[in-house]
Formats: C-alpha cells, structure tokens, sequence
C-alpha cells in the first residue's frame, strides 16, 4: 500500500447524499495516537443507514463510514500499544464523529482500542463484530439480574439477525433454553444449528398484546423493539429481565408500568457505543470462551469492501442473514 488507501467515504453536498469509494491519505482520518492497518470490518444496521443516508449517522461530512473494525497497530504515539499489537474498536463515534473502520487504515486515539483477547483471530473478531459484542454485553446484562441457564426459557427477537444470531449461539452455549422469534422460515434450520431449542414466528409478538400477559420468559434479548418488546415485557416472568438494545421493528414501546410493578421485571437498556472499557474488555474476554467459534462460519459471509455500497440497502430492508465481515482489503 502506498500514500493512499481505500474507504467508503460519505459525502454530503448540494448535489444530495452518496457514499463511495475513495482513495484518501492518512490526513482525511480523524485524529488519534494510533494508526492501525485495518484488517476487517462488519455491515450493521447503523452502516447501512450511514452508507445509504437513510438515518442520519455521520455528523460531519466527508466521512469514512463502517462503525467497527480489526486490525494491527501500524504505528504508536503511546507506549499502551506498539506496532503489530492486535486491536478491536466498537463503536465510539466511528462513522459518527470520527472515521471509521470501511478503510485501509484508521487512525484513532488509543483509549478507545480493545486489545483482541488470545483465542480470536483478526477474521473471527469481526464476525462477531459489533452485532456480535452488542450479544454479549445483552447476555452480561441477564447475568447481572440473576437471569441463569436453570431459571426458564429466554426468549431472542430478531434471532436471524446479526445481534440475534450471536445473542442464540452464546445463551445456548451456555445452557440456556432458547426460543428464537423469526420472521423468516428459512432461516429456521440455522436458528436451529445455532442452538434453538424452540422457534416461533415474529407475529406472535409484533402485535400490539395485553399489557400483562402469561409469564413464559425468564429473560429477554430484544433487537426490535415496539410491540415486540412490549409483548415481551408482558410476557417476562417475576423479576426477569429483558435486555433491550435494538430498534429493528420501531424505536416505540407502547407499554405499561404494570410488568414493573406487579412482577418485578427489570428492563436493561444495552448501549455498545459507549459503553464503559470495563464492560467491553469483559463482553470480549467472554466472547473469547463462551461464543462457540465453530458456529461463526454459519453465522457469516465475507464480503468485499465494494458490496457494502449494494449490501447497505438490503440490510435496512431485514434481508440480510447473521454477519457479515466486510475485507477492506
Ligand atoms: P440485522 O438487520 O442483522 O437484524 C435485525 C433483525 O430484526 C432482522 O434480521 C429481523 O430478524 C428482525 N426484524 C427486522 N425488521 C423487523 C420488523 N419490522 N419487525 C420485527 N422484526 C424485524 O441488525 P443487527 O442484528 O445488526 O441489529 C439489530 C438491532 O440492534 C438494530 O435495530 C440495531 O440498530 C440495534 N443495535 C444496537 C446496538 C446498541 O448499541 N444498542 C448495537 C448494534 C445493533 P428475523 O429475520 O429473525 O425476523
């Protein structure tokens, strides 16, 4: 690589709004201590509303889209990290604030930057990617309210999804009961694999339900939100709790305090953005043991940094499965 490299650059103009891809030099990234050698990336919801201009992501323009990445340290201001050191960032303002991760090289301040835990590879951190480390801090937040393997079924919305399927894989493993919420038929076989032991379809919980309903869940991993998340409070049995972090189905929720205060259920906003250094060291140190890594080639498909420009339209869309990695090289 020379004095330039490839990014999916957003731009902003008069002319409307376009992301593309573009050869830029180390002073278009943001500032930062460290510059790394991106290895991989990952498509998320956020980077498809970031790369269509469909949400409004980048708060600045031009930008580099891609709101997550892997990579080596290239370089090093600081002595926390020196060159050929692993690193994982998340988040943070990536696409947002600051350039993100669709780019040969990032340049980013060194407080921001995982160190990839032993036992997962470049490839395999971005499988997990945010989606996946999204999973993970879902599954920390049942843990911390006393949601265990023994207390009763869990329930996983928007299981096919990237959250989803990660947030399916990890419960499983650990000895969780899963119930896997699908709006997809095909991808049952898959839920399945990924350690399901019950599937039911999205509409059961879509609509709009009771505001207090039969108990079925001792915990929740909600990725839609809306009526499904308020059909899921409804349904949480006494002092579970539902782990809620997406808004795939609508960013509302038409509910009642009632599941609060007649059952004890605890609702647990889950931020990975900017979530504290503790808990996203813990969420990666866990994934390292607790993600069946076998089940990560299922759960994703690689992808040059080129398809991100067709695949952002079809994520917004609810069409894309698992993870996918993006290679921005
Ligand atoms: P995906 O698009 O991969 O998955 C979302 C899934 O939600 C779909 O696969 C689909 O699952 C389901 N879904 C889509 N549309 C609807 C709908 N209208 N009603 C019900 N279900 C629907 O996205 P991710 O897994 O990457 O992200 C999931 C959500 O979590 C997003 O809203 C995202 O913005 C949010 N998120 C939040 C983070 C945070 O920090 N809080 C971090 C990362 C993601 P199926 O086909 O199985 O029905």
């Amino acid at each position: 690589m020379g004095d330039t490299f490839r990014a999916i650059v957003a731009n902003k103009t008069d002319a409307g709004y376009e992301a593309k891809i573009e050869e830029i030099g180390l002073d278009q990234l943001s500032e930062g201590d460290v510059v790394v050698d991106v290895a991989y990336s990952t498509l998320n919801y956020k980077d498809g509303l970031a790369v269509t201009g469909k949400g409004k992501i980048c708060e600045s323009f031009p930008m580099v889209c891609g709101i997550d990445f892997s990579g080596t340290v290239a370089s090093s201001e600081t002595d926390a990290f020196k060159p050929g050191d692993r690193v994982v960032v998340n988040g943070y303002g990536l696409s947002q604030d600051k350039s993100g991760g669709y780019a040969q090289k990032a340049r980013v301040k060194s407080d921001i930057l995982v160190r990839l835990p032993d036992g997962l590879d470049l490839k395999q951190a971005m499988a997990i990617g945010t989606a996946g480390y999204t999973a993970m801090l879902c599954v920390l937040a049942l843990e911390k309210h006393g949601v265990a393997p023994g207390s009763g079924d869990v329930l996983v919305t928007g299981a096919a999804g990237g959250v989803g399927s990660v947030a399916v894989a990890v419960l499983a493993k650990l000895g969780y009961s899963v119930t896997a919420s699908t709006g997809r038929e095909e991808t049952h076989g898959y839920l399945k694999d990924l350690g399901a032991a019950n599937i039911i379809d999205r509409t059961e919980l879509s609509e709009q339900g009771k505001p207090f309903q039969k108990p079925r869940w001792a915990g929740v991993v909600d990725t839609v939100g809306s009526h499904t998340l308020a059909n899921a409070l409804a349904q949480t049995a006494y002092g579970g709790c539902v782990a809620a972090c997406g808004l795939a189905g609508g960013p509302d929720l038409p509910t009642t305090v009632l599941p609060f205060i007649l059952r004890g259920v605890n609702l647990a906003g889950v931020d990975s953005v900017y979530a504290p250094m503790p808990a996203r060291q813990e969420a990666w140190s866990r994934l390292a043991v607790d993600l069946p890594l076998d089940k990560l080639d299922a759960m994703s498909e690689m992808a040059p940094l080129q398809k991100v420009l067709e695949l952002a339209p079809e994520i917004l869309k609810g069409q894309v499965r698992g993870r996918v990695i993006v290679d921005v090289n």
